[in-house]
């Protein structure tokens, strides 16, 4: 069983049907998603599909996770804020861009917040900071963000959290209740959000 070959074969499937980024297909060419899903579900990692990763908690598809780390529009070296670390996979592939010290994600469950931790540290990431809590408060203490998203669904975009992105950044999320969209915002000078509307998705609600 050749996890790289299996990996690279998503990627190209993927790229045939999203035009991404160079440094976000690069991004998912390097993050093992094996390692970050639980070993009964190791054959499976390298379907385009979501996994359960316990707590009733899922691992998004690599497709959602390629779309949102693409519309972020990363750069090397910007900070990054996560709500809902789930198993560290799509902090992993953020960290892959900016590079592992300037990604902050929160995690409700402190039992998947410790297991990511673990993750990232056996796969490389360990520079990722991961806190458990209520990503509905951001993490104050490194902000100002250049980017913040969020990986389960909330009505609106936690106002605390957009008050934690610095002017310019931009905002990613699933928004909505029954339904969702995923909406991308950047924050103007006068802190007012300009929100442009990405297709329906579906993600588990924000606790
Ligand atoms: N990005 C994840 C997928 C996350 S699923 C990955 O790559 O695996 C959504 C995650 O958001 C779940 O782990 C859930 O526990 C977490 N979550 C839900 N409500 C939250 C909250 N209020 N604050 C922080 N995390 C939350």
């Amino acid at each position: 069983m050749n996890f790289e070959r299996q990996r690279n074969r998503m990627v190209d499937r993927l790229l045939e049907r999203e035009s991404l980024d160079e440094a976000t297909e690069r991004a998912l060419r390097a993050v093992p998603r094996h390692e970050f899903v639980p070993a009964s579900k190791h054959e499976s990692a390298y379907r385009d599909t979501p996994l359960p990763i316990g707590e009733g908690q899922t691992i998004s598809a690599p497709h959602m996770v390629a779309i949102m780390v693409d519309l972020l529009e990363l750069s090397p070296g910007d900070r990054v804020l996560e709500i809902g670390t789930g198993c560290g996979y799509h902090a992993a592939v953020t960290a892959e861009v900016v590079g592992p010290e300037n990604v902050y994600s929160v995690e409700y469950h402190g039992n998947l917040a410790e297991r990511a931790r673990k993750t990232l540290a056996e796969t490389g990431y360990g520079a990722v900071s991961i806190r458990a809590g209520d990503g509905r408060e951001g993490w104050p203490e490194h902000a100002p963000y250049d980017r913040a998203y969020l990986t389960c669904a909330a009505s609106d975009f936690p106002r605390t959290v957009v008050e934690q992105v610095r002017p310019g950044g931009i905002l990613l999320g699933p928004l909505g209740d029954r339904s969702q969209v995923l909406v991308k915002a950047r924050k103007r000078d006068d802190g007012t959000l300009d929100r442009e509307r990405h297709g329906r998705v579906r993600f588990v609600p924000l606790k």
